[in-house]
């Protein structure tokens, strides 16, 4: 069994952090928010005081799990990040959605100290977390995902090798780009459909089994009724909020230009989730783009 010292325990990092308790493996939680922390103790893990002044002598991986890229070079590379006691071979696996290059330049400058990196960021929201059911797509040197790979196995269902470091980002952003959109889209077949006096179950039951067949209907369906599980049974409470997509929209946006790749449709998808952000309706799940579509949101 291993020492873990595992920093970000939200929403996804404290389910995934458990499983690694469970699995029996030694984990220091880290966060900012000190009741995380008291959360993680009391699940039987250790907690952290302060992340640079740490004893980590007996830490075999380091599992960052952060909102965005600042705050994973923070840790990875800031004064007050990781502790100068942490020893080479150490495993980095950083599990948060930021940008490519950020990812990169990290792993990069982790791997010239001697540190086994990879980018491994995922796909299921909190269930999945907590479940230990998530999807890794993992981005390093294949002797890195090797090493990492057991540790994401405890947490995840498929893990899978994405090639160079960066590359477990590009395939979660690219992923989330073609969600985005296909939401959206979803969005538009219903609420079209029912305004002509087709009902939802009905448009599902045809079109479920025809071409317009998509995760974004038969798994998440942004229609109230036909996928009992989907948040628009409960009003649209996440879930994967809108905010988390709008930003990953944004990160795809960026990776576009620098790749001068052309993305008309993921553009127009950032606006509209931006117009959910503007309308104060930025926590609703992601799917509640319905509202805006159906004219709820004005
Ligand atoms: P969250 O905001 O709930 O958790 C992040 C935690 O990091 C917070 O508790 C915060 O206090 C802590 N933190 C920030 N800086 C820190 C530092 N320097 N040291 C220690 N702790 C620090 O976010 P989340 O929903 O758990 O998401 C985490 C990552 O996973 C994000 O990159 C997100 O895009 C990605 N993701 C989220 C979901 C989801 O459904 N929530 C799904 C897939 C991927």
């Amino acid at each position: 069994m291993s020492g873990i010292l595992f920093i970000g325990l939200g929403n996804m990092g404290s389910g995934m952090a458990a499983n690694l308790v469970k699995a029996g493996h030694t984990v220091y939680g880290c966060d900012l928010v000190s009741d995380l922390v008291a959360a993680h103790v009391s699940g039987g893990g250790e907690g952290v005081d302060k992340l640079s002044e740490f004893l980590a002598g007996d830490i075999d991986v380091v599992i960052t799990m952060l909102p965005a890229g600042k705050h994973v070079a923070d840790v990875y590379t800031g004064p007050d990040g990781l502790p100068s006691s942490i020893k080479p071979g150490t495993i980095f696996i950083d599990c948060s959605t930021i940008d490519v290059d950020t990812a990169r330049a990290i792993g990069a400058g982790a791997r010239e100290r001697g540190f086994p990196f990879v980018d491994a960021p995922v796909s299921g929201g909190t269930v999945a977390a907590e479940a230990g059911t998530l999807t890794f797509m993992a981005g390093g040197e294949k002797e890195d995902f090797d090493k990492a790979r057991p540790y994401l196995e405890v947490m995840g269902k498929n893990v899978i090798h994405a090639g160079a470091l960066g590359n477990g980002q590009v395939a979660k952003v690219c992923n989330n780009l073609l969600l985005g959109i296909s939401m959206i889209g979803t969005c538009e077949a219903f609420n079209l459909a029912e305004r002509l006096g087709l009902d939802a179950q009905t448009f599902f039951d045809i079109s479920s089994t025809a071409s317009g067949q998509c995760w974004s209907m038969t798994s998440y369906c942004p229609a109230p009724g036909p996928v009992p599980a989907s948040p628009a049974n409960r009003d649209y409470q996440p879930g994967f909020s809108a905010a988390m997509m709008l930003k990953d929209l944004r990160l795809a946006h960026g990776i576009a230009e620098r790749a001068d790749a052309s993305i008309p449709l993921g553009s127009h998808a950032e606006q509209l989730y931006a117009m959910m952000e503007a309308a104060a309706a930025e926590d609703l799940d992601f799917s509640g783009v319905m509202k805006l579509i159906n004219g709820e949101l004005g």
